[in-house]
């Protein structure tokens, strides 16, 4: 039987956060046709299977592609996050991605999505094959492979737990909090980070008790107060300067941290432990207030193993109840493959650049593949970025990223493109260019930038 084939300039692999942003800011850029596959049947990656009560843990203006805001780039009037700009859900999310896959990319005829299909490289070829009527089609692509699974988060709902489960105990993905038709009498919560915070303050806004929880915490987290990651350049350039000014004079990593919680930039749930991750997911103090209600904190390393009696950790066994829940939320989310150039001669693999924001980085690369002819010139302006685990990893990503935005930052173009991006964290519209807020942010950050990098480069190497 001969295989079908299609051609195409560009071939996205996986139609999640970062294939969406380089897809959409390449098709704006340059006049090609891109073929976009993912195993899911639309867009979104990760956001179409995770837990319903999710929502961006920034704010909405961050996430999604260059040319269409996500949201109304509105400010919350009430609630607890009462001034902090709003942040999508999960149905608002996925709503999104599917206007922009059918209406602007499908709709415009420059894109091609190829739903429920599998992609495999066969020696030089380009294979898809559909799961659901098993057609393999051949994709001849005439400019660009883009892998946009380098980073494809792990989840909990498609991720089993990794501990060993007794066939007699309930161990659920936090999916199924959502789904539950009778209450147990406890719920364990396994998990540090930003999943377990999410799964226990979803409880608690659920009427559970303090008391009903136990919380399995294999390592301590520091966190990102959303209050300084918000849309204006004068708290993003303050974020920017604490960061330089608190590592400047730091005497170590810890004391980096504590410096940084100081200056109000750091969370972190007990104030008596020194954290060892620095995943840094965003949160709020009300949620933070939730979580410190939490009495019954487990720290005994990794489960290892789940029996109807007790949890067997990596330091220790706690006794489990009889009728408790426990509730995996320990899917590794951020993933920490090996850094590669962005562009090499097999693909283009997205990676972040600045500090953090996937979406905007996946847009700039877009942006760049499409303005530039040259790869060397493309790695320079957008070398790759680590996300952190650590600490140190911490530290790291603000030298690369820092010195990434400079780079890319240094050519007028991208910085007129960039300031026009609402993805972009650092941005300056004209209305914010000589607000003296954003004027006095930039200057102590110039002040501190030099000894800050110094130093942080210092904290990093260890
Ligand atoms: C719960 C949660 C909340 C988050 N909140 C935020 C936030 O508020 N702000 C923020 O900036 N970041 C957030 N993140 C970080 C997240 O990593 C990024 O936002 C981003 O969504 C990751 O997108 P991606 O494109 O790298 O991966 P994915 O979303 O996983 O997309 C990759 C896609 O590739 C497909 N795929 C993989 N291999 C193949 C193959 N061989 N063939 C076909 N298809 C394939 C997969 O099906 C998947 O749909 C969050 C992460 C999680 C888990």
């Amino acid at each position: 039987m001969t295989m079908r084939s299609l051609q195409t300039d560009y071939l996205v692999i996986g139609a999640g956060a970062t294939g969406m942003a380089f897809t959409d800011a390449l098709i704006d850029h340059a006049d090609v046709h891109v073929t976009l596959v993912d195993r899911r049947h639309a867009a979104g990656g990760h956001w179409q299977d995770a837990y319903p009560f999710v929502q961006l843990h920034q704010a909405s203006l961050f996430y999604g592609v260059a040319s269409t805001v996500l949201g109304h780039g509105a400010v919350q009037d009430r609630g607890p996050e009462t001034g902090l700009h709003e942040r999508a859900r999960q149905s608002e999310i996925r709503a999104y991605y599917d206007d922009i896959l059918l209406r602007r990319f499908v709709g415009s005829g420059r894109v091609t999505f190829l739903p429920g299909s599998e992609y495999r490289a066969d020696g030089p070829a380009h294979v898809v094959t559909s799961n659901v009527s098993g057609e393999t089609v051949q994709v001849d692509v005439r400019r660009r492979v883009v892998d946009a699974t380098y980073l494809s988060p792990t989840i909990p709902a498609t991720t089993p737990p990794p501990f060993g489960v007794a066939d007699d105990v309930r161990v659920v993905p936090v999916n199924d909090l959502a789904r539950l038709t009778t209450a147990p009498s406890r719920y364990v919560i396994v998990g540090s980070g930003k999943t377990a915070t999410d799964g226990i303050v979803w409880l608690s806004t659920n009427g559970v008790e303090p008391d009903r929880i136990t919380w399995v915490r294999p390592r301590e987290p520091w966190m990102l107060n959303r209050a300084v990651v918000q849309p204006d350049p004068a708290i993003a350039f303050g974020l920017a300067a604490d960061t330089m000014a608190a590592a400047a004079e730091a005497e170590s990593l810890d004391d980096l941290f504590v410096r940084l919680e100081s200056a109000g930039v750091m969370l972190r749930i007990d104030r008596d432990v020194t954290p060892t991750m620095a995943k840094t997911p965003t949160l709020a103090s009300w949620e933070l207030d939730l979580l410190r209600s939490v009495e019954h904190v487990v720290r005994l390393g990794h489960v290892r193993q789940v029996n109807r009696h007790e949890i067997v950790l990596d330091h220790g066994t706690v006794p489990l109840e009889a009728d408790s829940l426990v509730v995996h939320c320990a899917a590794s989310g951020l993933q920490y493959p090996p850094l590669v150039p962005i562009w090499s001669p097999d693909a283009i693999r997205l990676q972040t650049i600045r500090v953090g924001f996937p979406c905007f980085c996946a847009a700039l690369a877009g942006y760049v593949e499409a303005t530039r002819d040259d790869d060397r010139e493309r790695n320079r302006l957008c070398p790759p970025n680590n996300l952190p685990d650590r600490p140190a990893d911490w530290a790291q990503m603000q030298v690369r990223g820092t010195l990434a935005a400079h780079a890319f930052g240094a050519e007028p173009d991208i910085a007129a493109w960039a300031n026009a991006c609402a993805l972009n964290p650092a941005r300056v519209t004209p209305l914010h260019r000589d607000d003296p807020a954003v004027k006095a942010a930039l200057s102590r950050l110039t002040e501190h930038v030099e000894p800050g990098l110094a130093r942080l480069t210092e904290l990093a190497n260890g």
